[in-house]
């Protein structure tokens, strides 16, 4: 099956679709509007936002405001802040009559770290290659984000008055958290983006083929993770001596085993609902094996065959972290599955901390004493002398 990883032409119609209601001036209008969301979308790719020396996600949030005022948005509806100079967010407002409350749509303009030498293309620069659009934060998330601003532009222009306030922000931090942008919109300016609901734009929601819309996904969920830092001791002593116990080799034995985990298979609802009706529009072996996985026991050799593959990784394949040394530890799935808060909700009271969005912190808690360390142990190491520090590390996606 041929199918589209992105398409902005299909998903800003179907923004403009949503908000207006099909009629034959939107499909002429649909062209003027897609090209603007590409133009966006390079102006946008060409600004570093990651959250680097070199990032800067203020110039982006500026960059679209001017788009704004030039497509005639009052000054007053447009507002460009945040807590640094660094980390502005932008929000508009297209005014409706007021006979309901507002609709948010959200995004956000900041994207992770990307090297040169890591890709095929300028990272900062939209290139076309083969009908794909390459470029940092192409799909996560600039590509939305130009379609709902193209999408608001369009409905300026053409004098169009919702029923309802239309409130676009787009936010200058989510990948490392949500501190600088929706948690700081919140705290600071919730009039600004209060709204009676809301739409998120940052997922790949519209599966194509050929152009055509095979189905729109909805989350219900995000799977969440969690690094941790491992930190090995023992006794010690002089290099002139050496010892079979290392405290390296006892690390590293313990990543192999690591590495080496199967977490077990789970499905929820959500998940099993979502098998069932993939199943339904993929073909051959690939529909066959997700109907065996939601066969009780399910089919080992097509849960196998589907994690090569997963559908995730079809649609957005980013290059997460190619290289790997210490202390940067590997990314963790220890309680896949689980809510994050279960692990924090088994640490004692006396080592649990608040870190930023009330993350679980814990300090060299001796194995056996929470499910964290047991957690760990389980999955890397089990040393009388072992201390566990784990604590979270910014994310990366
Ligand atoms: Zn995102």
């Amino acid at each position: 099956m041929r199918v589209g990883t992105f398409a902005v032409a299909a998903a800003g119609a179907l923004l403009l679709t949503t908000v207006r209601g099909a009629s034959g001036a939107a499909a002429e209008g649909a062209g003027a509007s897609n090209a603007l969301a590409r133009e966006l979308l390079a102006q946008l790719v060409a600004i570093n936002t990651t959250d680097t020396p070199r990032g800067n996600v203020t110039t982006a949030a500026e960059a679209m405001a001017q788009r704004l005022r030039t497509a005639g948005f009052a000054a007053d509806d447009i507002q460009v802040l945040g807590p640094s100079e660094r980390k502005k967010n932008l929000v508009v407002r297209l005014r409706g009559t007021g006979r309901h409350e507002p609709l948010l749509l959200i995004g956000h303009l900041d994207v992770v770290e990307a090297r040169r030498e890591d890709w095929s293309t300028d990272p900062f620069a939209l290139v076309e290659k083969e009908g794909q659009l390459y470029g940092r934060g192409t799909l996560d998330m600039k590509g939305p984000d130009a379609i709902m601003l193209a999408a608001l532009i369009r409905l300026k222009q053409e004098q169009f008055t919702p029923a309802r306030d239309i409130i676009l922000a787009l936010t200058a931090d989510e990948e490392g958290g949500g501190a600088n942008g929706v948690q700081w919109l919140l705290q600071h300016h919730r009039e600004l983006v209060a709204a009676q609901f809301v739409l998120s734009g940052d997922d790949y929601s519209v599966l194509t083929e050929n152009g055509r819309p095979l189905f729109f996904k909805l989350v219900a969920s995000e799977k969440v993770y969690a690094d941790f830092q491992l930190l090995v001791t023992n006794k010690g002593g002089h290099s002139s001596v050496p010892v079979s116990e290392n405290a390296i080799y006892t690390l590293t034995r313990g990543l192999d085993r690591l590495a080496a985990y199967q977490f077990p298979f789970e499905l929820n609802a959500v998940t099993r609902e979502y098998y069932r009706r993939l199943a339904q529009i993929e073909s051959g072996q690939r529909a066959a094996d997700m109907r065996a996985i939601l066969r009780d026991p399910p089919e080992e050799q097509a849960l196998a065959r589907l994690s090569q593959d997963p559908p995730t990784a079809r649609s957005r394949t980013p290059p997460v972290s190619r290289r790997a040394s210490t202390p940067d530890m590997p990314t963790t799935r220890c309680h896949s599955g689980r809510s994050r808060w279960s692990i924090a909700a088994s640490c004692p009271d006396t080592r649990r901390r608040r870190c930023g969005s009330a993350w679980c912190r814990c300090w060299q808690i001796p194995a056996s004493r929470s499910a964290i360390s047991r957690a760990m142990a389980r999955c890397v190491i089990r040393h009388p002398r072992t201390a566990v520090l784990c604590r979270r590390r910014s994310p990366r996606r």
